[in-house]
């Protein structure tokens, strides 16, 4: 998916860029990149591979040569950021955050219009510089962002670093949050709020869907102002967001608390204890303790002093050997025991069935229960990068739904848990998982967790609908 980072101050500001962007380093793997405007009007960039070392290790030896009261950062999990465009609006510099779904569609317009592209991510343009020629065709700034969120399929947050300031564009249906913070010296714009406190800056506001907003040190202008349709990713708080972030309002380890009070106030079953698997599980498992009166207990350690999430190996092999060796199992809080888990969601369940074997033959579970924080994941996102390295075929109700039916017939029944079709579904994927039972979030308790009105919130993953 990736996130952002940027600041427009009466100070230099590179080191907050530095560390504001490090605190999106969850929702990127593959590459890191900072941009800075010194005084004298020169562009500095770099990008670096973060897939096997942390964003702040690359990109310590670039700060000293890096100045400017004006920067912008990114976490990308895709291509390479920042590009520097130069353009008849001037030079400038930019990041974007989410995935162009009709790039082949725009490429060709562009190239039949003669128009010629330099970076490539993999074998295909980089969509960064594909959203860049889109602006460079609007009769401003914001007339060129407002030009390339039309145009954009798919989802589309930009940062743009110019000598005008920096400007944000939200995604034109606010698919990903973009947030302003305010501190003495100036401003920040930020995909994640963590990223605001520990840098001395206040939630100034949040940009509506659509808006386009230029800071400065000296303030915020309003360039467009937002539209009426929003439909935030509602896996932000399931999943992807951090815990300490807060978007629409609505803070995410809240959320998962209130999920997981929610699976325990449907459940009956009894268990010895309950636990999150790490880290993602384990505010939904917090909330069902609450709950149900159940001791919270921690079967599984993460090894948190090596294993920095972005190391990545390229092969799939070492990837799960790799997942096996962040999770070390205590024997005495598994043996004999009547295990309750709670998971951000179940997307393959490759891992999970190997976590549960282990569970089983090593370690000798009595019984494991599994309660995913949100309804089983139906459809694969279009809208953000979160799918691009994960077929559909692979998603463990596809799975599921091939096997009973041969082909992906009656999806909309699948996602729905009135149906007997649904309960056919989750009996399979909890026959392949080996669990005593499974039950997943109703999306009726996933929204009202979330507490917006639904109509707000993008469900596409669950019911088809975005
Ligand atoms: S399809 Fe799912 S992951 Fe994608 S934007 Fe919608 S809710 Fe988020």
């Amino acid at each position: 998916m990736g996130g952002f980072f940027g600041v427009a101050s009466k100070k230099d500001c590179v080191s907050d860029v530095f560390y504001g962007t490090d605190y999106h380093s969850h929702l990127g793997t593959q590459r890191g990149g900072m941009a800075t405007l010194s005084d004298d009007g020169n562009f500095t960039h770099y990008i670096h591979d973060i897939r096997n070392a942390q964003f702040r290790s690359k990109f310590e030896d670039d700060l000293p040569k890096m100045s400017g009261n004006t920067a912008i950062g990114i976490i990308s999990d895709y291509e390479d950021q920042p590009l520097i465009i130069n353009s008849r609006h001037g030079r400038y510099a930019i990041v974007t955050v989410g995935v162009v779904q009709n790039a082949q569609k725009l490429e060709a317009e562009a190239c039949a219009a003669g128009i010629h592209f330099s970076e490539m991510s993999g074998n295909e343009v980089n969509p960064t510089e594909l959203i860049a020629h889109l602006i460079n065709q609007g009769k401003d700034f914001t007339d060129g962002l407002t030009k390339a969120q039309e145009a954009v399929e798919g989802s589309s947050s930009i940062l743009l670093l110019t000598k005008e300031g920096v400007y944000a564009a939200r995604d034109r249906v606010g698919r990903t949050p973009v947030i302003i913070g305010k501190n003495e010296n100036g401003y920040a714009i930020t995909l994640e709020t963590c990223a605001l406190p520990n840098l001395q800056y206040q939630i100034e506001r949040e940009l509506g869907p659509g808006e386009i907003v230029r800071i400065t040190a000296d303030g915020v202008e309003r360039m467009k102002c937002p539209g009426d349709c929003m439909k935030i990713c509602s896996f932000l708080w399931v999943y992807y967001g951090y815990p300490a972030s807060t978007y629409e309002g609505r803070n995410t380890e809240d959320v998962r608390n209130e999920c997981g009070k929610r699976l325990a106030r449907r459940d009956d079953v009894e268990a010895d204890c309950v636990s999150g698997i790490p880290d993602s599980g384990t505010a939904h498992a917090i909330g069902y303790a609450q709950e149900s009166g159940l001791p919270y207990r921690r079967p599984f350690v993460k090894y948190t002093p090596t294993w920095p999430r972005s190391f990545m190996p390229q092969n799939q092999q070492e990837r799960n050997r790799v997942a096996k060796m962040k999770l070390i199992p205590v024997r005495e809080l598994i043996e004999g025991k009547r295990l309750m888990f709670c998971e951000d969601s179940i997307v393959r369940g490759t891992q999970l069935q190997d976590t549960i074997e282990r569970l089983y033959t090593e370690y000798g579970a009595k019984e494991i229960h599994m309660r995913p924080a949100c309804p089983p994941l139906v459809y694969g996102c279009k809208f953000l990068n979160f799918s691009r390295s994960r077929s559909i075929d692979e998603l463990a109700t596809r799975i599921a739904i091939k096997e009973l039916e041969g082909e992906y017939e009656h999806l909309d029944e699948y996602a729905d848990a009135s149906t007997e079709r649904y309960q056919a579904m989750v009996d399979k994927i909890r026959e392949r998982l080996n669990l005593t039972s499974l039950q997943f979030q109703t999306l009726e308790d996933l929204v009202e967790a979330i507490g917006l009105p639904k109509e707000k919130l993008c469900t596409y993953c669950w019911d088809g609908e975005g």
